[in-house]
């Protein structure tokens, strides 16, 4: 049987089906004795606790630290006191611990689901988890226990939660298929973290198969088959090695140049959110970091904003790991879906659209200074470039680079070594920064083009929602053009151009982005050497051809075309 689902990762899974099944729930009826039921709740909450704990160590191993603030998350809504007096409230009044659970954290699922606001709708996510976790707690329920796998399986489930993921044991997991979720879902980005080939969002996956049954997955291709013919089997035995040969082959670019065919040179760089992201950096042969994300920083901190001292505890590793290769450290970019526990932003109407990143920044220079001076004071470690998210004007540009340079003066000042060989860019993602980007380029440094945000604000198309995803679109001419825009602006003050949002590491746009003169490609660590294999096959004076007719065409998918031409070339 043969189903389709979305692709999300590469690779191929040839093997048995293990169906992740997860206990059916039934609330018992009647009233219960309070004092047995709340005995009943502190045990089941208590062991609930100490799961989530245990997972965390688990997945400590594999994980990085963004990736398992998603624990500390769960452990605090577990340990939230007012999830617990509501309970307990609704147990003292006659009803019985599962009744009482099941109505608090559905009350609380809708409440958050119906916020609109992509941060609550994710903790809508976390409280099911952790209630789903107690309530099979309370009724003596077992969890399945992923961690208990000892032969090679495909994982089947309807949804792969967090704990589900962390909890998986990459020896033993081929892959893994759900019947919900889409490209940017929890378990597909954590599918491409750890290297696993997956198909979500695969319509009818639970009701097709059975525990045992031979599954195929094709996570390019999004394609599932369930009992394969032994010709099937052959067939995609033979594209698994192929798969793992070419992934080898791959290798050999490891410490090679990112050189065209005709001498031009480019560089292929990588995205980060922690320091720990480094051993990917180096295992990938990245010429270095194009963007440092650092709001994971903020993010993963649950009580204040970070210290000058643990942000430059973080910084000087990442320069230190990077010897001499250069690190893009962003500044803080918050706001918009990137919430803080510990800083409360007043409701906006569009948060997308509002007080966030360097506008924050320029506003609460209280803030913004301690980061700054952390990045300075690490400066003498490596080879640091700071860029700022957001910029729309040339003035919040100068304000932000004056602000570094007044810091700057003012570390000297108090004796504190800082280097001169700060480059200070920008991130160009408003249109209105591409439009102007030959003025912008007299005073910055440098560009990196944020796709993920210049696609979103071009098309206004929300980038969380599904609805529109139809207007991503990095190669409708539209976006080339404003592309074309920001790296002729860069190059006519001699300045360089990177880019850092997922169409830098998209297989289908490096020959146009080739073409139109992109210096500096930063994406995910493991696109690195895909990528490399590409440009070092083109020839930029063809793909400057096919840049040129790009820019002429009507839609994305007549330029779609032309890239086929050339890949398959
Ligand atoms: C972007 O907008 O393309 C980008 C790289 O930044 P982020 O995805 O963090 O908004
Ligand atoms: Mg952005």
């Amino acid at each position: 049987m043969y189903l389709k689902g979305i692709a999300t990762s590469s690779g191929i899974a040839i093997g048995k089906v293990y169906k992740l099944e997860q206990p059916n729930i039934v609330i018992s009826e009647g009233t219960g004795d309070p004092q047995q039921e709340l005995q009943i709740l502190e045990n089941a909450l208590a062991k609930t606790i100490s799961d989530i704990e245990q997972i965390k160590v688990r997945a400590s191993a594999t994980l990085a630290p963004e990736e398992l603030a998603i624990f500390d998350a769960h452990l605090m809504m577990a340990q939230d006191p007012e999830y617990k007096d509501q309970i307990v409230g609704m147990i003292k009044d006659g009803s019985k611990a599962d009744q009482a659970t099941k109505t608090v954290s559905d009350m609380m699922v809708g409440m958050f689901e119906s916020m609109d606001d992509a941060y609550f709708k994710e903790r809508a996510a976390d409280i099911k988890d952790v209630s789903f976790r107690l309530l099979c707690n309370i009724l003596g329920l077992n969890i399945p226990d992923l961690t208990a796998i000892d032969e090679e399986v495909v994982i089947v489930a309807e949804e792969m939660t967090p704990s589900d993921t962390a909890q998986l044991n990459k020896k033993y997991s081929l892959g893994f298929v759900t019947e919900i979720g889409g490209k940017t879902s929890h378990a597909a980005i954590m599918a491409v973290a750890l290297g696993l080939p997956a198909v979500v969002g695969c319509t009818g996956i639970m009701s097709s198969c059975k525990h045992g049954d031979k599954i195929i997955l094709d996570a390019k291709e999004g394609d599932v088959i369930i009992d394969p013919t032994e010709e099937q089997l052959k067939e995609y035995e033979e594209k698994r090695v192929r798969f793992l040969e070419e992934k080898a082959a791959l290798q050999v670019l490891l410490d090679k140049p990112s050189i065209t065919l005709d001498g031009h040179q480019v560089e292929l760089v990588a995205n980060i959110g922690s320091p720990k992201d480094m051993d990917n950096v180096i295992a990938n042969g990245a010429e270095g970091v194009g963007l440092y994300r650092t709001e994971f920083l903020y993010m993963e901190s649950t009580e204040d904003f970070p210290s000058e001292e643990e942000q430059f505890k973080a910084y000087k590793v990442v320069l230190e790991r990077a010897e001499g290769k250069r690190i893009v450290v962003r500044t803080l970019d918050i706001g918009g879906d990137k919430k803080l526990p510990y800083f409360e932003f007043d409701p906006e109407m569009n948060p997308f659209l509002g007080y966030r990143a360097i506008r924050l920044c320029l506003d609460r220079k209280d803030i913004f200074k301690t980061q700054v001076r952390a990045l300075l004071r690490a400066s003498v470690y490596g080879k640091l470039a700071i860029m700022f998210p957001m910029i729309a004007t040339i003035d919040e540009f100068k304000a932000a680079k004056q602000f570094v340079l007044d810091t700057k003066e003012e570390l000297k000042a108090e004796g504190v070594e800082v280097s001169d060989n700060i480059e200070i860019g920008m991130m160009v993602e408003i249109p209105a920064s591409a439009v102007l980007a030959d003025e912008f380029a007299k005073y910055a440094d440098f560009f990196s083009i944020g796709t993920n945000d210049l696609i979103q604000y071009s098309m206004a198309a929300d980038r969380m929602s599904e609805k529109v995803a139809y207007l991503y679109q990095p190669l409708n001419p539209s976006i080339l053009r404003l592309i074309k825009m920001t790296i002729d602006g860069a190059h006519s003050q001699g300045r360089w151009c990177g880019m850092c949002g997922e169409m830098g590491g998209d297989p289908m746009a490096a020959p146009v982005l080739l073409g139109l003169g992109l210096d500096e490609f930063s994406m995910s660590a493991t696109k690195i050497l895909p990528t490399r294999k590409i440009i070092t096959s083109l020839n930029k004076a063809e793909m400057e051809d096919l840049a040129n007719k790009a820019l002429k065409c009507h839609t994305e998918s007549e330029v779609s075309e032309l890239v086929k031409s050339v890949l398959k070339g």
